[in-house]
């Protein structure tokens, strides 16, 4: 089935528009915590073309709540770039901020997303809001992780495995988090 095709997807198609469009901060209710997030990545002040990707890397957003729209204000308000920095992000409900299980779409998968450092250019980053240092994913958030990646394996025809954004060379962050479950088999 093409992504386009797929009910999580479809169900999202109203953001498509979205990625150039700020966010007022008053809607969010968890500004405080901005100082959690690092510093990691590079400014990226335009997009890139993404052309062929062939690894999926998953992250976790290391803050309870949060949503697609409070991650592109942080990622542009505190970053500067264009938008946020994931492809996917799938909420947990907590805070009132998403739906548990929820996926909305980020950078569009024709675009570079800006979520492992030197790797951007032939990856699809996924986030999970959550902080997987301190607790598991929802049964809900690992339903549509394995949808998605389903979805996105077929549509890429990416054979490699998934790989933890802590996989990565230099990355010294527990990205998805310390309690993240062992997943390289299963997607
Ligand atoms: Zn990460």
């Amino acid at each position: 089935m093409d992504l386009k095709e797929h009910p999580l997807y479809k169900k999202h198609q109203k953001y498509l528009e979205w990625t150039r469009q700020s966010v007022p901060l008053k809607e969010f209710s968890a500004l405080d915590k901005l100082k959690k997030i690092d510093y990691e990545f590079e400014k990226e002040p335009n997009f890139k073309i993404l052309e062929n990707p062939t690894q999926i890397v998953i992250h976790h957003a290391e803050i309870d709540g949060g949503n697609r729209d409070y991650y592109h204000w942080l990622h542009k308000a505190l970053f500067g770039w264009d938008a946020v920095g994931y492809h996917f992000i799938i909420g947990n409900g907590l805070e009132g901020l998403s739906i548990d299980g929820e996926v909305e779409i980020g950078r569009e998968l024709n675009v570079q997303g800006a979520h492992v450092r030197d790797h951007n250019h032939y990856t699809i980053g996924i986030c999970l809001t959550g902080n997987f240092d301190n607790y598991l994913p929802s049964e809900k958030q690992m339903i549509s992780l394995k949808k998605l990646v389903k979805e996105l394996r077929v549509k890429f025809n990416i054979t490699t495995k998934i790989k933890y954004h802590r996989d990565f060379d230099g990355v010294t962050k527990s990205c998805p988090g310390k309690q993240f479950p062992d997943l390289y088999d299963l997607l």
